[in-house]
């Protein structure tokens, strides 16, 4: 720490405080009613997530009967009794209130948040931000103006957003002459060196299919919208900066920054520059990679540097997902980053110029004191602040350094909502330096102090024992575990394709499984490799003339032998102890885990899995691999019941015997892996037979298990014609059990045969049966769209709608319909179709032609009963069925009763939300649903009323998590108890007690935990 450059920062620091004291944000002004609500609001937390949360339905409510409704939902109930007083008094205030009805105070309350919007945005259409930014420039404040939107789902979307851009830049082009510079700078430039036009851009917004997994394709597609804008910006002498988003959209937004700056139309032209992140514990080095590229390519370039908006949302996407935490997760820490940040830029000054974006005064006397000591020209630096944030900092800061600029978001209210919650979250937030300043009264020296030594004072602070603690006797250790004890279950991480090497391992494993193709695939029955006449080709979904692997068919003559070899390796595999059969499954998850990106890329050619999808997958077998060793460890310690003495009655489970695991292709890996991993952790032995359209996929768990040194016999791998084997195999007299997955046709089909007893059969055959799905999504009339728009999408057509959850009804309320059908049909319209090899293709072919022939039946059906929306056909050789959504649809139409089991949509409308209900239980089914709502009453009637076995609010409907969401349904949905779940595993074995009268003569042991007396 130079302690010089330190107490010079300090006294900086003083002197601003100094110059505004007295002074306070407007947002914290308690003479008016927003300084009061976010009074209250950080007083008490959980009003302060219900006015954040109503603050973003607010938009949605268009009717003074929905917002009476919400304020009640919201603001009354247990222990809420005081909080409408806070929102009433505006409503009191504007002397609206006080015997007037409801209705009155709704709309008070409304005006109120919409006048706390209106705060943060310069204004609703181009011309009001013209206006404005005029103002702003009398006071002495440049700016850079930003189009807010909704979250971009459509291609026509995105065009609206571009368009957006170039309507104010027109309208602010008619102005501009009008203007003088500020700081006096001669011509047209601020302060001397600074064009008076700034944009500032969110590039997701410019292209809807934007995702780190297609880095190239979201590069071109967002500037193919973003080129003319700066073209717009350039033909003005204006300046454009490119905001940062959320971590996903990094990698691009810096590629797609330095192409810009190095085009050849653009070269020439500095005034291009880009935010950097202090959070990111990456930036340091991004910042060394932009700086590297603006010297070799010798142009200057701009950075704006801020600490990052998305903190929360950053860590808890990261936590949910199983990834590293890509921000600091100290405050001081972030503090401290900006600080080296800022430095490193300035000691650079003559590449770049320098955008200091920040409301914390430290932060600020640092960077100003910095610039001073290294020299910096004052032409190669500014400061920003975000417009209604912060006005004495802004203002202290224009009577300091003068050349400040203002980051003016306009736009309309429903987006400058979802904007003000943003900035009621900053403000209120404890780490916020604006709440410790001008809210908790922190003392200056602590605001002021160097983040190295926060971070030191806090580290230590909470290194050091409390004083009750010291005090006390120290606790003893704790039981030292078991050295098998495995450590806690955890998901195994979702794929994260801002990971450069994930994204170039695909199409290295794709090569690597391609030049396989064509390979023979045996039977392995007792440990041995059966190769039989008969084979069966696999081919790639999208190129059917692609063979993946000719796959040898077991006839009820090697089913005969698959269920001997079982039977005969029954009785040592049963009592080989739980914790080493466990062990089994552990080194098979080991080695599903190395192999990860092989094992997806044989899906994606096998059956069309898109490369998340099939990621997913791979990841869900793992985790079922995982969960039930575990599983079985629990369940493996005989449980002593009751304590009476004199008595031991112990209670333990036994596996039934030779299980025939019967697999869909939809989930190649994962429900194959779960339902053989859970028969053989519990002791029996299983005959698999994989789906004849994903053998190849099927043989890997083959391999894993055997490669995890499982025994020969207990894992049998028979792929064989249902038609030849199928009936033979589940009527076997040696079969104890059934797990099957699939249509619910065959489920029930095998029901039926597995009922019957055949002679010499020595078991109750047990079938555990997943079946199909009719499932919804419910769109409340206050639903979340840029959620729900999205979530419907994937969960209706991601895998081309072919999972057993995919939705394939949505309900939405009639006052939101006509909005929410416009955006699903551009939505639907922008996705891309094609191979899933390709991974800008965010739907590729149908399984298999009889697939498709199915789906363009039920398309017909569609056409006749209701009206067509959007109806793509994709070219190609492959499997390619349409994409349909249809509307008008009701619950008697077949359309919205049977399982299609492909990318059809039907869309279905509903007045109340009773009747919402009504609709998506009223078919046979009952796996998966889904509710967009923001109505607390009505998410409660959800959990209550919509029968299905896994509910989910707010989100998409597919993509149960083992443990956390255990999954399966009921009626015609399935039987069994849920997959991924802590009762799974008892349907592979039966319980059986043993009790023992320890009594002889009178004499009686007494043991730990009976009941006797002390
Ligand atoms: C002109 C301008 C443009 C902007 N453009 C962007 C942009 O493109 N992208 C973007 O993301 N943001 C942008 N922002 C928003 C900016 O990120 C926030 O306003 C800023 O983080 C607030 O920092 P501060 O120094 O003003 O306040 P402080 O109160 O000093 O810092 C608050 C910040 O600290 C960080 N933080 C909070 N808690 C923790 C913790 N526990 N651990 C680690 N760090 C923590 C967060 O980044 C939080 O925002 C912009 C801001 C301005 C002024």
């Amino acid at each position: 720490m130079d302690q010089a450059l330190e107490s010079k920062i300090v006294a900086r620091g003083k002197q601003f405080f100094q110059s505004i004291r007295g002074e306070a944000p407007s947002i914290f002004n308690k003479g008016f009613w927003t300084g009061k609500v976010m009074d209250w609001a950080m007083k008490n937390e959980d009003f302060k997530v219900q006015l954040f949360r109503f603050v973003d339905v607010l938009p949605y409510l268009t009717t003074s009967d929905a917002l009476r409704r919400h304020i009640e939902e919201y603001f009354t109930g247990d222990g809420a009794a005081d909080i409408p007083a806070v929102l009433k008094w505006g409503a009191e205030k504007s002397g609206m209130f006080g015997g007037l009805a409801a209705a009155v105070m709704g709309k008070a309350i409304r005006s109120n948040i919409e006048g706390m919007a209106k705060g943060f945005i310069i204004g609703q259409t181009a011309k009001e931000a013209v206006k404005s930014i005029k103002k702003l420039r009398k006071d002495g404040f440049a700016f850079t103006v930003d189009l807010l939107g909704e979250a971009t789902m459509s291609e026509a979307e995105a065009d609206a957003y571009r368009d957006g851009y170039l309507e104010v830049l027109s309208a602010i082009a008619k102005e501009q002459p009008s203007w003088p510079a500020l700081g006096g700078g001669k011509g047209d430039l601020d302060w001397g060196h600074a064009p008076r036009v700034n944009v500032s851009i969110k590039p997701s917004a410019l292209f809807s299919q934007a995702k780190p997994v297609d880095m190239e394709g979201s590069i071109a597609g967002i500037l193919s919208r973003l080129v003319p804008v700066y073209r717009a910006t350039k033909a003005m002498g204006g300046a454009l900066c490119i905001d940062m988003e959320a971590v996903k959209y990094k990698e691009m937004t810096l590629e797609l920054f330095k192409r810009l700056r190095a085009d050849p139309e653009f070269r020439d032209y500095p005034r291009l520059s880009v935010v950097l992140q202090a959070y990111l514990t990456d930036t340091e080095r991004d910042l060394a990679d932009l700086l590297a590229f603006a010297r070799a390519e010798k142009l200057p370039i701009g950075i704006r540097l801020v600490k990052g908006a998305y903190w929360d949302f950053e860590t808890v996407v990261a936590k949910q997902m199983g990834w590293e935490v890509p921000v600091w997760t100290k405050k001081p820490e972030t503090d401290a980053a900006y600080e080296r940040l800022s430095t490193e830029i300035l000691r650079h000054c003559d590449m770049v110029y320098f955008q200091a974006a920040s409301h914390n005064i430290r932060t600020i006397s640092q960077v100003m004191e910095t610039a001073k000591a290294l020299g910096v020209p004052e032409s190669r630096y500014e400061f920003q602040a975000l417009f209604g944030m912060a006005e004495p900092v802004r203002k202290g800061l224009l009577a300091v350094a003068g050349r400040v600029r203002l980051y003016c978001p306009y736009g309309e209210l429903l987006p400058g909502m979802a904007y003000l919650v943003r900035r009621l979250l900053e403000n209120t937030a404890n780490e916020s330096f604006l709440r410790q300043s001008f809210a908790d009264g922190q003392t200056e020296d602590l605001l002021l102090e160097n983040p190295l030594a926060t971070l030191e004072r806090e580290t230590a602070r909470a290194s050091s024992p409390r004083p009750s603690e010291s005090t006390r006797p120290a606790t003893p250790a704790a039981t030292p575990k078991a050295a098998n004890v495995p450590p806690p279950f955890a998901n195994h991480p979702m794929p994260d394709f801002t990971i450069p090497g994930l994204r170039a391992a695909f199409p290295k494993a794709l090569a690597e499984v391609r030049a396989c193709f064509g390979r023979t695939i045996p039977l392995v029955i007792g440990g041995k490799e059966v190769v039989t006449a008969d084979t069966l080709a696999s081919v790639n979904p999208a190129d059917p003339d692609e063979v993946v692997a000719r796959v040898c068919q077991a006839g009820t003559v090697e089913i005969d032998q698959a269920v001997a070899a079982a039977k005969a390796a029954f009785p040592a595999w049963r009592d080989t102890p739980p914790e080493n059969r466990a062990a089994v499954l552990f080194r098979a998850a080991d080695i599903a885990r190395g192999r990860i990106v092989e094992l997806s890329a044989m899906q994606v050619l096998e059956v069309g899995k898109q490369w998340d999808q099939a990621y997913a997958d791979v990841a869900e077998a793992i985790d079922f691999l995982e969960y039930y060793a575990r599983e079985m460890i629990r369940l493996g310690a005989p449980r002593r019941m009751g304590n009476q003495p004199g008595e031991h009655n112990h209670l333990f489970y036994e596996p039934k015997g030779p299980v025939a695991v019967i697999a869909p292709w939809n989930f190649p890996l994962a429900i194959s892996c779960g339902m053989s991993a859970a028969a053989v952790v519990a002791g029996n032995c299983v005959i698999f037979k994989p789906s004849g359209l994903a053998s190849a996929v099927g043989h890997g768990l083959c391999e894993i298990f055997r490669q995890a040194g499982l025994p020969d016999g207990v894992f049998n791998f028979c792929p064989g014609r249902g038609s030849v084997m199928g009936d033979h195999l589940v009527a076997h007299p040696d079969i104890a059990m059934i797990a099957f997955t699939g249509s619910m046709d065959v489920g029930l089909r095998i029901m039926e045969k597995a009922a019957r007893v055949a002679p010499g059969q020595a078991y109750c055959k047990r079938v555990v049966a997943e079946m199909g799905g009719k499932n919804a999504i419910i769109i409340d009339d206050d639903a979340d769209l840029d959620e729900a728009v999205s979530a419907v999408l994937t969960s209706a057509f991601a895998f081309q709608g072919q999972k057993c959850s995919a939705c394939s009804r949505v309900v939405v309320l009639e006052p939101i319909y006509d909005k929410f059908t416009a955006r699903i049909k551009e939505a639907a319209e922008s996705v891309k179709i094609g191979p899933a090899e390709d991974p800008s293709n965010f739907m590729g072919p149908v399984v298999d032609e009889n697939q498709r022939q199915t789906v363009l039946g039920y398309a017909d059906i569609a056409r006749a009963e209701g009206r067509i929306l959007v109806e793509r056909h994709t070219q190609g050789k492959g499997f390619f069925a349409p994409l349909v959504i249809v509307d008008g649809i009701t619950p008697e139409h077949r359309i919205a009763q049977e399982e299609v089991f492909g990318p059809i949509l039907a869309v279905m409308k509903a007045k109340t939300f009773d009747e919402a209900i009504d609709m998506a239980n009223s078919t046979r089914f009952a796996l998966t649903g889904g509710v967009f709502s923001r109505s607390p009453k009505n998410l409660e009637a959800a959990k209550k009323r919509f029968r299905v076995g896994n509910l989910y609010l707010n989100r998409n409907i597919t993509g149960a998590l083992v443990e956390r969401q255990p999954f399966g349904g009921a009626r015609m949905s399935g039987v069994g108890s849920k997959a991924g779940g802590p009762d799974y595993l008892l349907q592979f074995m039966d319980p059986r007690v043993v009790t023992e009268n320890t009594i002889r003569r009178g004499f009686t042991p007494i043991d730990e935990g009976d009941d006797w007396f002390e």
